[in-house]
């Protein structure tokens, strides 16, 4: 048998399935999961699709202690007629072999990772919401399996994909947050991880998220690890900002995760004709825009959200708004056509959906 032939056993019962309008997100699981085995003689093999259940794992395994895992996160969407359809997949185990490589571990198939997807969704496909705004979200990780104590690379792994039916991200329209600077904790260093997918990174995001929900704003917005003065993202999203009719975003640096949606939002904005540009934004240099009127829109770009407004950035005890804490007009457009081409009823001029 092929390394690349997926067994499949199906799961004898059905789990029921939450109503629609109950999703919310990463809450529920469905029938199947897909894994697949890595050993240092046999590469990866054994890649198979088994009921959803719990894993037994040593309790040394590695992933429990130094944390060598990376992970990927897109969605499958239900179209107007009923097809399924997956949004930039090669992207994303594009990205999962570079934060494989940085995390020191044995890169996948990157085509084999987009068929073993495919075949997880189509088991599953009745778990495809079809109520508006809603998709399966899809999960794929990588974990470091060797029941050893010691920092090196482990030796074995697996690769599993998971997926998890969720709600639409706005209830009633594209929401505005409000969102504060971060200028004490930091997400990311150049030459550290920041570029990877991995859990690391979103461990040690908790405490700065945490502090600044008390204070009633949805999430920071990460300033660079160095100096604390340039921006690099926001929450798990990246940071657009639109001055003057010009929509700027922090260039790839090594320390901001190379996002999909960001990737697409650039695209896009280039096909309008919308001038864009990439490059070094400091957080002063931002609160002079908008001291002089001249910041216009800044939103988060992410799957989970797809574009997130920013309706007010807190900085140094200064209160920003933006765009009287309304969605701006570039905002919604990219919302639109993204969600759009996502779900099937827009023009896909770039050949984006699989
Ligand atoms: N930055 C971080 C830290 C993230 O976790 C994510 C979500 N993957 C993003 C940006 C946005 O990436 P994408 O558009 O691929 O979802």
């Amino acid at each position: 048998m092929s390394q690349y032939t997926i067994t499949v056993i199906k799961s004898e019962e059905e789990k029921p399935k939450p109503a629609s309008d109950d999703l919310s997100f990463g809450r529920y699981f469905t029938d199947h999961m897909f894994i697949q085995d890595y050993s240092e003689d046999k590469g990866w093999h054994n890649p198979r699709i088994v009921p959803y259940q719990p894993m037994m794992l040593d309790p040394a395994s590695m992933v429990f202690h130094y944390g060598q895992t990376v992970f990927e996160g897109l969605k499958a969407y239900r179209t107007e007629d009923g097809h399924i359809q997956l949004f930039r997949p090669n992207k994303n185990m594009e990205r999962l072999n570079r934060s494989n490589d940085r995390l020191c571990i044995p890169s996948i198939d990157e085509e084999f990772g987009i068929d073993a997807i495919k075949h997880l969704v189509h088991v599953d496909h009745e778990w495809v919401p079809d109520a508006p705004g809603t998709s399966l979200y899809i999960r794929p990780f990588i974990i470091s399996t060797e029941a050893y104590l010691g920092v090196r690379p482990s030796t074995t792994y697996q690769f599993i994909v998971i997926l998890s039916p969720v709600g639409a991200y706005y209830d009633a329209g594209i929401d505005p947050v409000k969102i504060a600077v971060e200028d004490e904790y930091v997400r990311a260093v150049r030459g550290g991880t920041g570029e990877a997918k991995t859990a690391g990174n979103y461990a040690s995001s908790l405490k700065a998220q945490e502090l600044v929900a008390e204070k009633g704003y949805a999430q920071v917005l990460w300033l660079d690890g160095v100096e604390k003065k340039y921006i690099e993202e926001v929450g798990s999203m990246n940071v657009f900002f639109k001055v003057n009719g010009e929509v700027i975003t922090p260039a790839l640096n090594g320390s901001i995760l190379q996002g999909v949606t960001r990737d697409s939002v650039i695209q896009l904005l280039k096909h309008w004709d919308i001038p864009v540009t990439e490059r070094r934004i400091s957080m002063e240099e931002i609160y002079q825009y908008h001291q002089n009127g001249e910041l216009e829109e800044a939103f988060g770009a992410g799957t989970a959200a797809v574009i997130s407004p920013i309706g007010e950035l807190a900085w140094k005890g200064e209160q920003m708004e933006i765009n009287q804490g309304e969605t701006g007009e570039i905002s919604r457009r990219l919302y639109d056509t993204i969600t759009g081409i996502q779900y099937g009823v827009e023009k896909d001029p770039f050949h984006w959906v699989v």
